[in-house]
């Protein structure tokens, strides 16, 4: 509802009767002035800036002028140029004058207000009332016959007396009225803002208590996120969370807490026989079975289909908390269709464990554990549920523990690199050597890549230690290249690290730190394991590297499983025959035959060859025999430290039998 009507009808010149004169066009013109002195007073009234309210008191005076000029036009058509019409255009020039003193006065603007609308009203109640009234029956009695000064005669009269105190007392209740009304407008427009502004508090209550209402909301789309909807239980994420409190938390006793992975022995057959929804149904009504069977400090997750996981904070529980989910498994299920009982397979993991730091005994990592012992519980004693053996559970922390140490040993410059050379066995030319990594680890010792590697072999640390051989290997062939020595070097790229994304950009990002090195001189020993499965992707990746000007070798050559046509498509420049095909190559035909096959092969595919683990003369000799000239291996020289590559170089010799021996490559 609009209360601005309400004020405009709160007027400081009420019309009335008596303003009448009975000349139609003058009447109107009075309305109308009426009217502008009504706004202007509401707008004075109701705003806190007098300055716009300035442009109605000139709509006012513009209205004033043209209708005090229309007046004096229809007096002067009546009554010529009399007295009468001259006092009267000078009341209107006084008007003018009035109303200029009131814009220019200095007073405080209230008290400006309240005389320039005592003065307006009476003004215009008096030139209504008096002025004009007596302007319009003189002329009334001048048309109806009467002169001039019979005319004014008879108005004096008629405006005499009774009607005279009544004009007066007019003026006056106009004159007081109009402060009053302006007053009562002001209190009436205060109350309003008062309105307005409860109004407002209001409304911003409410909007407030949406809001809340919206965080509530927000809650519930929280709560959403870490909630399984089927069964109302909490999701992966919630359990997650539940899981990662209990780590956070102080002072827990080593094994003090478990989590259990759960999965249904029978689900399939309840799907099949049921349907999915009444599937689904029973899995919320096993789940308050479950709830209700479970303290209060548990957390209860579906982690998909029919697995659960739960979470124990005593783990001395385990026992009893599993034995009673069973039991309510077995009792039926009414589904409707028929019943039906519901048994369980579980495997359990014990934590914390306080040699571990808390950073790599995640919540993941747990469940993950969890599922392990579960999927080997399921093929050994499904129904039932197990704890990890002694051995896996050493196993599974020794490897935590191993991978907390490399990462630390990359932190603390752990890591070397040996170098292996590759050799003619024919001429004694030294093709390069094969980088191979070394660990010094504090407590263990010097150790073999074999001993740590495999342990990160698919984790993203082993990017991290081949980013590390890389900028080794570059930093050394820099330092030899000062110290006279020309040196090509073999990198191992694992899998992992050939497809982590960016690995040629890495590749040339490294190589433009060593503008001075030649890119053909490295090059990338992969295993036909790290191209299976995606060889699209790999030979883009193998493509994008080679552009950069390094070449590939195909490690372990013989040992996988690839078929021929495959390994084809592979643009590796050299293969490198694993060591145990030349190992047992002087001990039986069987072995020969191999070798000869495998050697074969490679000269089929048109690439070069290089034999690991030559260790005897006899196996050079072989190998050269068959046609491959290249090797690396202990009878050459096995890996050994960078600073003692000078003086092995100043005393590599072949032997004399591999240079008599061999028959030269075609
Ligand atoms: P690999 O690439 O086949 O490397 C050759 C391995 O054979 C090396 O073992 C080397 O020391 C050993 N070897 C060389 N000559 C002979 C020989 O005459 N007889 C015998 N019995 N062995 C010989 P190492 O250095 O222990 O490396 C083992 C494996 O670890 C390597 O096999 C390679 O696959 C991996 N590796 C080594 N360094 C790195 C590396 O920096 N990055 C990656 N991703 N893998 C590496
Ligand atoms: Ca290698
Ligand atoms: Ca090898």
């Amino acid at each position: 509802m609009s209360w601005q009507s309400e004020i405009d009808a709160f007027e400081i010149f009420p019309w009335n009767r008596n303003f009448e004169t009975g000349l139609e066009d003058i009447d109107e013109q009075h309305r109308v002035l009426v009217n502008i002195l009504n706004r202007l007073a509401w707008h004075f009234a109701s705003s806190n800036s007098e300055r716009d309210g300035l442009h109605l008191l000139d709509e006012l005076l513009a209205y004033a002028s043209y209708h005090f000029k229309y007046e004096e036009g229809a007096w002067a058509e009546s009554l010529g140029k009399s007295e009468m019409a001259r006092n009267h255009h000078d009341s209107h020039q006084m008007f003018f004058a009035r109303i200029q003193m009131f814009r220019q006065s200095k007073a405080p603007e209230e008290d400006v207000l309240a005389e320039l609308f005592d003065f307006l009203t009476r003004w215009l109640a008096f030139h209504i009332l008096e002025s004009d009234r007596r302007m319009a029956l003189t002329i009334k009695a001048m048309k109806a016959g009467k002169n001039m000064e019979e005319a004014r005669e008879q108005v004096d009269s008629e405006l005499s007396g009774s009607v005279s105190v009544l004009v007066t007392a007019l003026l006056e209740i106009y004159g007081k009225l109009s402060v009053s009304t302006i007053q009562l407008m002001r209190e009436k427009m205060a109350r309003h803002k008062a309105e307005d502004e409860l109004q407002r508090l209001q409304s911003e209550r409410l909007t407030r208590a949406l809001e809340d209402q919206a965080s509530d909301h927000q809650k519930q789309v929280e709560f959403l996120a870490y909630a399984d909807p089927l069964t109302g239980l909490w999701n992966r994420n919630g359990i997650t969370r539940f899981i990662r409190e209990l780590l956070d938390g102080d002072n827990l006793e080593n094994d003090s807490a478990a989590l259990i992975s759960i999965d249904l022995d029978n689900f399939h057959e309840i799907n099949a026989r049921f349907g999915v929804e009444t599937a689904d149904r029973m899995l919320g009504l096993l789940a308050r079975r479950w709830l209700d069977a479970l303290p209060p400090d548990a957390a209860l997750a579906r982690i998909g289909g029919d697995e659960f996981a739960l979470l124990l904070p005593d783990a001395s529980q385990v026992e009893i908390r599993l034995a009673a989910l069973q039991l309510t498994g077995r009792q039926p299920f009414d589904l409707g269709a028929g019943s039906a009982l519901v048994s369980f397979t579980a495997g359990i993991v014990l934590f914390p464990d306080n040699e571990l730091e808390h950073v790599d005994e995640d919540a993941d990592m747990l469940l993950r554990q969890a599922d392990h012992i579960l999927f080997r519980a399921k093929q050994e004693l499904k129904g039932n549920w197990l704890f990890p053996n002694a051995g896996e559970k050493k196993a599974d922390r020794s490897r935590q523990r191993l991978l907390l140490d490399i990462r630390k040993g990359l932190e603390y410059g752990q890591f070397r690199l040996l170098y292996q050379p590759k050799v003619s066995l024919r001429t004694g030319e030294v093709k390069g050597v094969e980088a191979l990594i070394r660990w010094q680890h504090p407590d263990l010792g010097f150790l073999s890549p074999d001993g740590f590697l495999p342990a990160i072999e698919h984790h993203p640390l082993m990017v991290e230690v081949g980013e590390w051989v890389l900028f080794e290997a570059l930093t050394q062939m820099r330092a030899w290249d000062s110290q006279g020595i020309h040196m090509d070097i073999s990198l191992n790229v694992a899998a992992i690290q050939l497809q982590a994304s960016g690995f040629a950009e890495g590749l040339r990002d490294n190589l433009a730190r060593f503008p001075d090195l030649d890119p053909a001189r490295l090059d990338l020993e992969i295993l036909e394991s790290a191209t299976l499965g995606e060889l699209d992707k790999v030979v883009s990746i193998i493509d994008e590297c080679r552009q950069l000007g390094v070449t590939f070798s195909l490690d372990d050559f013989g040992t996988g499983y690839s078929s021929l046509s495959y390994l084809k498509q592979l643009p590796v420049q050299t293969l490198k025959i694993d060591r145990e095909f030349v190992s047992g190559v002087d001990d039986t035909e069987e072995n020969y035959s191999i070798l000869r096959g495998i050697i074969g092969l490679s000269q089929v595919f048109g690439r070069e060859l290089m034999a690991e683990g030559v260790e005897t003369i006899e196996q050079g000799e072989v190998l050269l025999s068959l046609g491959c000239e290249f090797a690396q291996g202990y009878g050459v020289s096995p890996p050994i430290a960078p600073e003692k590559l000078a003086n092995w170089l100043a005393r590599w010799k072949p032997f004399p039998q591999w240079a008599v021996n061999s028959t030269p490559p075609q």
